[in-house]
């Protein structure tokens, strides 16, 4: 403890009096207890009397960081300063540890995203859409891969060389970061015109395509990058990160090594793409499925034949929703396994209803897609419940070509289950899938169920008449009873009619899918045996002059 004001050294008794002085001054607490603990001295520090008079600093002593706390006390006239010293090297390196890990990331030695996010905040600085400046957000296209392949520390030299590069490649008012995982992010400080600033972001694409050597391998890789510019896209850091992250993920899906700028129309496709996931998902929490039925028509003579099962769902409002093309994106989701049997238990409630309105024991078709039909698990799963329903022998289950064809597992072990239950198997949109003619008689199916391409315009289009024509002596040939799909006019109808043998059609021209059910989920329409009636009477259907 160094004193500074001390004018030669005291006499004794003075010394001990200065020392006495001192210790009271000390700004550090001092306290002295006898063996049974009592208390024997305390200065004011330890009793927490704040002194004013206090200067503290820190200094580097030996190489290591000490607190050292200085207070001023008087004796008489004269004034001393008293000085403690702590060392602090400890506390000091774990806060440097701890502010490296928050801004910079100890693989690469890059900053962090949290640094680059306050930078980002900063070069906006206090002119809200003034600032220009583009922030490019960069991601290797298949870096999963490398991981498996060639091990994780592989994989992590990779990434230090390619932050190496990312560093290189920027200016000097540029911050390079990375992002986490195989992802970075530059911040261009001046990016000139928008094809300016993709230029350059090309250019770093470029470099990081370059092979790079690790592990005495030669490696090549390839990024992507998303490019979001201040102010146009955004003017809030956060927004603009974010939205170069959203051109990545576009460019990565459809654009992989290039660099694409934020398209507010691509966004809000995704956007929409999210809402109608929520939509499904909460479909299903909520168990808000319903059918609609599609019947099935003899036309030789005016009879219903049969039905289809269709689904529909009812979203957050309320309003009823036909599948469209979200049966991939479901099945994509891993939600249609999900869907496909709530969909079931609900035609099996409403089953009562269903005979009520199209006449008791109809065939039903219901649809299992491609994807499903190859998932034994599910298969079995739906093929039990199906048997324990006790209603198997009522079902035609409807699957595509590409379900029979490319799932082997399926003609081997799903197929005969369905069989031993007692249902029967239909190939649906026939003649689209991947199956020849002659593939064809691998199948085994109970119904050919030729797709609505065909049938559209049947009677003026002779391509479409001779392959129906094909279609249909196959069927024949095989004992596999052919119908149709997609009628939509009485010319198509005539032309069936006058030109094939087949019995059986499903369209509109009949009748459009019709919504039935449990009156307390989607509120089936009362009038349905109605509609469907008046829409198959045979006087419609059968009268040769009734177009
Ligand atoms: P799909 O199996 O070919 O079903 C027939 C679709 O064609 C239905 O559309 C039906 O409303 C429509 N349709 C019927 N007649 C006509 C017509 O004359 N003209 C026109 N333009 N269309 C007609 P929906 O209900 O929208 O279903 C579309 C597709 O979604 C279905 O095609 C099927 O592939 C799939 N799908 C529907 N329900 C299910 C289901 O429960 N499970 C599975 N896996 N797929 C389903
Ligand atoms: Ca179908
Ligand atoms: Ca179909």
């Amino acid at each position: 403890m160094a004193n500074e004001t001390t004018d030669g050294p005291p006499r004794s008794d003075d010394r001990a009096r200065l020392v006495d002085q001192a210790v009271a001054a000390l700004p550090i607490a001092v306290e002295i207890r006898a063996a049974d603990g009592a208390r024997l001295y305390a200065n004011p520090a330890a009793d927490a009397a704040a002194d004013p008079k206090r200067r503290r600093e820190t200094v580097s002593r030996g190489g290591r960081a000490a607190l050292i706390e200085t207070a001023v006390f008087w004796l008489g006239a004269d004034s001393y300063s008293v000085s403690a010293a702590v060392d602090i090297d400890d506390e000091r390196r774990l806060q440097d540890e701890l502010f490296q890990r928050a801004y910079f990331d100890p693989l690469t030695k890059l900053p962090s995203r949290v640094f680059f996010e306050e930078a980002a905040a900063r070069s906006l600085g206090g002119a809200p859409g003034q600032a220009r400046f583009a922030v490019a957000a960069i991601g290797f296209d298949q870096f999963d891969s490398v991981n498996e392949f060639y091990g994780r520390s592989v994989g992590d030299a990779l990434l230090a060389e390619a932050a190496r590069r990312v560093g290189e490649s920027i200016g000097g008012d540029d911050v390079a970061a990375r992002f986490g995982g195989d992802q970075f992010a530059v911040l261009i400080a001046e990016p000139g015109e928008p094809a300016a600033a993709l230029a350059r972001i090309e250019r770093l694409l470029a470099r990081l395509r370059d092979p790079c050597h690790v592990a005495g391998v030669e490696i090549l890789l390839s990024a992507s990058a998303g490019v979001a510019l201040s102010p146009t896209h955004d003017v809030a850091a956060s927004g603009l990160i974010a939205k170069a992250e959203a051109a990545l993920a576009q460019a990565k899906r459809r654009y992989r090594g290039q660099g694409r700028l934020y398209d507010p129309a691509i966004a809000q496709h995704a956007l929409e793409h999210a809402r109608i996931e929520q939509s499904l998902r909460l479909a299903v929490r909520d168990r808000r499925f319903a059918c609609a039925l599609q019947p099935k028509v003899d036309f030789r003579v005016g009879k219903i034949a049969g039905l289809e099962v269709l689904m529909r769902w009812r979203d957050e409002n309320g309003d009823a929703r036909s599948p469209g093309d979200l049966i991939a994106f479901a099945v994509n989701l891993g939600l249609m396994n999900e869907m496909t049997l709530l969909l079931f238990e609900e035609t099996l409630a409403s089953l009562d209803a269903i005979d009520a309105a199209f006449g008791p024991d109809l065939r039903l078709g219901f649809n299992i897609a491609a994807q499903q039909a190859g998932d034994i698990r599910f298969m079995r799963a739906f093929a039990d419940r199906l048997s324990a329903s006790g209603k198997a022998q009522r079902f035609t289950i409807e699957l595509t070509e590409e379900a029979l064809l490319r799932a082997a597992q399926f003609q081997l072990q799903v197929s005969p289950m369905l069989r031993e239950i007692g249902a029967k198997i239909s190939i649906d949109d026939f003649g689209v899938g991947y199956s020849s003619l002659s593939t064809l008689a691998e199948i085994d199916a109970d119904e050919i169920k030729v797709d609505r391409s065909f049938i559209t315009a049947i009677h003026e289009r002779p391509r479409s008449q001779g392959l129906l024509r094909a279609i249909e002596s196959l069927g024949e040939a095989l004992g596999t009873p052919v119908m149709v799909e997609g009628v939509e006019t009485k010319d198509e109808l005539a032309y069936l009619r006058d030109h094939t043998r087949i019995r059986v059609a499903q369209g509109y021209l009949f009748s459009k899918p019709v919504m039935i059910g449990r009156s307390d989920n989607l509120g089936g329409d009362p009038a349905a045996a109605h509609i469907v009636g008046r829409a198959i009477a045979p006087s419609r259907v059968v009268d040769r002059r009734g177009r």
